[in-house]
């Protein structure tokens, strides 16, 4: 049976497929691998193969490097407002083709399509975010210093690297290389090995727009080999890299031996912290709505619901009602609520971290195991909700799928403990009418992000990073990432 049979696509998306197999895209042109080895990219929501990408070696991620260095002088030089202008019609360009765009992402990564359209909305309004922030930033300082004439001068860095993992592949491009771009860098983009399509759809978009040659590379290939090449790679001038703590090692390891700058955004094992105050129906709507969301494959989602203990029965009767509800099916059915997880290997890990949990005395409260879906042989499981002792692998460990696990408490102090009894740091939430009590909660969770009576909260100018196994580096979406991509260098004359 053909994908097409099964689900409607665009013509425009169809026509895009058809390319298949696709070449990385390098220096305004296709770069296909010498060595024709090809990755399938599959739908995870039917199984079938959507299409395939070459899968580069290390000497031609080498290659790539050398053709985004090269292009840079040249798209430093340009003023703000010429680079702007360019930077702001791929905005304009990735506006217009958003429904596309957004089933590209839908059928790569198991996104609903509604979802992945809001993703694409994110990257514009993150490439407009990130050009406004750059047309305002002074980049010669007067230091006020007795007895010298001292200024500071900023200036980008070069051909900056940028590995992503498969879960919100395009929104992630956005944060990473916008303020990257609107300071004057060149990137190099490794998108993960299952949902690169959105990458070079993006990386053509922009050659079409006029993003000059060599501005925008998107390298594809697997991760040990493509990825671990580019962060091997001395000439890039940073590196970002968003994906597990365990490769999120690896890399900084290998820019720490080249001494490149290197920002970590990893994993999670966020809590949520619920006060017996709260609305419990409408709380439990909001944590069930955050877990099943992209299938519970976010990294800030908060995975360790901790209740405090008078409303803690109550609050499980409502959460297991709205899991009822969760409508599982295909990302392009205008239906479905909870898509499939992205690969047979995400499925196993998902189901397997909840039978090692259950064997190690967790009780399962509601749902697990796999899911079915009518007509469609996808990546499908159960969202499921877990309980018991925290020491519990399946409250420890990240498992990346839609499911949470739930503690009681009695008092503020423990459910603070309780939250940071964890060796990640990402983002975790606090949920009370007590505003007084929800900002010391807040502040007392250790981790980069607490968010209150919401979670996974993201606007644009409010920092969002990682502490301890979560990440390193300075995070994302503010003026200090866009700062983060220029260096700077101190001029003094003595007087
Ligand atoms: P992953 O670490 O397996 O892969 C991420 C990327 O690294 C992929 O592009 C992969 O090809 C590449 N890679 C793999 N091995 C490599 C190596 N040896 N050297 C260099 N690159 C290599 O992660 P994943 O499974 O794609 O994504 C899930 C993880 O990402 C979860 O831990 C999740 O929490 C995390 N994540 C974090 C954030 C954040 O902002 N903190 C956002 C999204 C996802």
């Amino acid at each position: 049976m053909s994908l097409t049979s099964q689900v409607e696509l665009l013509p425009e998306v169809e026509a895009f497929l058809n390319k298949s197999p696709f070449a990385s895209f390098v220096g305004g042109q296709e770069f296909p691998s010498g060595s024709g080895e090809l990755i399938a990219t599959i739908d995870p929501g039917s199984g079938q193969t959507l299409a395939e990408i070459h899968d580069l070696n290390a000497a031609e991620i080498d290659r790539a490097v050398d053709i985004a260095s090269d292009a840079f002088p040249a798209w430093a030089k340009l003023s703000q407002g010429e680079r702007s202008k360019i930077l702001l019609r791929l905005a304009d360009a990735v506006e217009q083709h958003k429904p596309i765009i957004a089933q590209i992402e839908a059928l790569d990564a198991g996104k609903i399509q509604a979802q992945a359209a809001g993703d694409v909305q994110n990257f514009v309004d993150t490439l407009r975010y990130f050009v406004g922030l750059a047309d305002k930033v002074e980049l010669r300082t007067k230091l006020d210093v007795p007895g010298h004439d001292a200024w500071t001068f900023k200036q980008p860095w070069g051909a900056c690297a940028f590995i992503f993992p498969w879960n919100f592949p395009f929104l992630l491009i956005g944060w990473g290389i916008s303020p990257a771009l609107a300071a004057g860098n060149t990137v190099v983009i490794k998108p993960a090995e299952d949902t690169s399509l959105s990458a070079l759809y993006l990386a053509q978009l922009a050659t079409e727009v006029g993003v000059p040659d060599g501005v925008i590379n998107v390298v594809t290939g697997r991760g040990a080999v493509a990825g671990a090449a580019l962060s091997a790679n001395a000439k890039i001038k940073r590196m970002s890299f968003t994906g597990s703590p365990e490769v999120g090692q690896l890399v900084g390891e290998a820019c720490g031996r080249n001494l490149v700058p290197v920002k970590l955004e990893l994993g999670g094992k966020g809590a949520a912290v619920v006060f017996d105050d709260v609305d419990v129906k409408a709380t439990a709507e909001a944590l069930v709505g955050a877990i099943t969301f992209h299938s519970g494959q976010v990294c800030c989602d908060a995975t360790r619901w901790l209740i405090q203990e008078d409303i803690y029965d109550e609050f499980v009767a409502h959460c297991i009602e709205q899991m009822k509800q969760v409508q599982i099916g295909h990302p392009l059915d205008p239906q479905s609520q909870m898509g499939p997880v992205v690969n047979p290997k995400q499925c196993q890990r998902v189901l397997g971290y909840q039978e090692k949990g259950q064997a190690a005395g967790a009780e399962c409260l509601y749902g697990g195991g796999p899911a079915t879906v009518d007509g469609f042989t996808g990546n499908y499981v159960n969202p499921a909700l877990l309980a018991g002792d925290l020491e519990n692998v399946a409250a420890r460990e990240e498992i990346f799928g839609p499911v949470a696990y739930l503690a009681k408490f009695d008092s503020e102090e423990q459910a603070i403990a309780m939250a940071n009894d964890t060796d990640y740091g990402l983002a975790n939430s606090v949920w009370t009418k007590d505003n007084d009590r929800a900002a010391r909660v807040a502040e007392a969770m250790v981790a980069g992000n607490s968010w209150i009576n919401a979670h996974n909260v993201f606007a644009h100018g409010v920092p969002y990073g990682g502490v301890n196994k979560s990440g390193m580096g300075g995070g994302v979406l503010s003026v200090e990432t866009l700062m983060d991509y220029y260096r700077s260098t101190s001029v003094v004359r003595p007087l």
